[in-house]
């Protein structure tokens, strides 16, 4: 009997985590950390669902935290076998959970410090030993590549155009024609954005498991260049600065790029860009590494010789000491740093420093999870709190959704009413609940395909 459990991602949009049972082995598709409101966070602390060393495989859709962060927790707790992705996604978790256990560990010790958090001492849900530990576990494969999990079951990853290395997860039973399929979409990509590829259109899916972040809106910022030339030249005319929370990887370098590209064009002055990350000089070497998984355009530019992540003036701070520097500045600068919800990270220190003059700017590009600080400011709060601390929001607030790694509800459409039939089901998942509700009914107006909505903890079982 195959059944598919869901053990997170339902009605909101982190810890992604599903569990397929075939043939009596175990597979653990994404093994992500949750975040947001504490009733989300709480779960990372409670014990998985499943005793971890009876899982036999884990396999990852991308490398995003809300994907992958779990895993230095479920190796504590027992997990040995191997865990696959592919080699960007390998690469990728290499530098992430390493910086996810620095993020946990230097919360515990601010919450020790100011002595706000309830339990004494706070403990970090795991360490940077912790999250070694997963390394020798990890295997990368190419996209396309034939993986088999059983003699008849095979795995391919398949270009999601979401982030670098991401995937949808096609796992096909061999049977001649009466072959079937489970696809996990992961995180599906924004088409037709900067320098990835568009996500790759499958045509056969007798499972689907497709996210819905945004399954209740649309990007409505077709042209997102246009609006960030705007911002940027009206931040400058107000005479401080703009701070760009963004995630390290992804959408820095979206970011990285097309400021470099409308400095090039004119469109907006030689600024000096600084990019507060230690992270983004190995991320930008990771992109260096896999240019074959972006797009046509970005591959020109490679072959031109161009340096397509290099604005003019482009300074990366790697050092906590560069960092602190940047508070000299004043104006005509871009401050892009993580994280991109500011649940932590050094953009926290950033917008202490920032939030409380009129002058400055503060975009954001990236989604904005229920209980982040993020979505706090987007939805006009007055104070938010930093390190214990409130700080008044005066600074100008500005979004932009074009840039968004997810596509929208049209986009998921367009990509679904390709496929040659319908499914036998579709299983939303990775939304907020009006998100998951308003994607269910497109799909069943628009489609008239049978859709669920599952609920966490609750075993399916699957014709395959
Ligand atoms: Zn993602």
């Amino acid at each position: 009997m195959t059944t598919l459990q869901f053990l997170g991602a339902v009605g909101t949009v982190t810890g992604s985590r599903h569990l397929l049972t075939l043939e009596g082995k175990k597979y653990l598709i994404d093994c992500g950390l949750f975040q947001g409101v504490k009733a989300n966070r709480l779960k990372n602390r409670a014990p998985f669902p499943v005793d971890p060393a009876e899982i036999d495989k884990i396999l990852l859709t991308h490398a995003h935290i809300d994907h992958t962060g779990y895993l230095p927790r479920l190796v504590k707790q027992g997990y040995g076998n191997t865990i696959h992705g592919t080699h960007a996604t390998m690469d990728l978790v290499r530098i992430l959970l390493p910086d996810s256990a620095h993020l946990q560990e230097e919360d515990a010790r601010w919450a020790n410090k100011k002595q706000f958090s309830k339990h004494t001492p706070a403990l970090p849900l795991y360490t940077g030993r912790d999250a070694e530990k997963v390394f020798p576990l990890l295997r990368g494969h190419y996209y396309g590549e034939e993986i088999f999990l059983e003699d008849d079951v095979r795995l391919k990853f398949k270009n999601a155009g979401h982030i670098l290395g991401s995937a949808f997860l096609d796992i096909k039973r061999l049977d001649g024609p009466h072959s079937k399929k489970i696809l996990f979409s992961g995180d599906f990509g924004h088409p037709q954005r900067p320098i990835l590829r568009d996500p790759t259109q499958v045509y056969n899916v007798d499972y689907l498991i497709l996210e819905a972040t945004y399954g209740n809106r649309l990007h409505p910022d077709s042209d997102p260049d246009s609006y960030l030339t705007r911002i940027i030249n009206e931040s400058m005319q107000r005479g401080g600065v703009l701070i760009i929370p963004a995630f390290s990887v992804g959408r820095t370098q979206t970011l990285l790029y097309t400021i470099r590209l409308l400095e090039k064009a004119r469109k907006i002055p030689e600024l000096d860009i600084f990019v507060d990350s230690p992270m983004a000089i190995r991320a930008l070497d990771i992109y260096n590494k896999h240019i074959s998984e972006l797009n046509l355009a970005a591959r020109k530019k490679y072959m031109r010789g161009e340096a397509i992540f290099q604005p003019k003036y482009l300074k990366i701070c790697a050092s906590v000491e560069e960092s602190k520097e940047i508070n000299k500045v004043k104006k005509n600068a871009i401050i892009i740093s993580a994280s991109g919800m500011i649940t932590g990270g050094r953009i926290l220190h950033h917008l202490a420093e920032r939030l409380p003059d009129k002058r400055n700017t503060v975009l954001f590009i990236g989604y904005q999870a229920e209980g982040t600080r993020g979505r706090a400011i987007l939805e006009g709060r007055k104070n938010i709190k930093i390190h214990g601390n409130k700080v008044p929001v005066k600074a100008h607030i500005e979004e932009i959704s074009g840039y968004s790694g997810h596509g929208d509800y049209l986009e998921m459409l367009a990509w679904l009413s390709a496929f040659n039939k319908a499914p036998e089901k579709t299983f939303l998942v990775h939304g907020e609940p009006d998100a998951v509700e308003a994607m269910a009914d497109h799909i069943r107006q628009t489609l008239g395909w049978e859709v669920v909505i599952p609920e966490e903890g609750r075993a399916y079982e699957l014709d395959f």
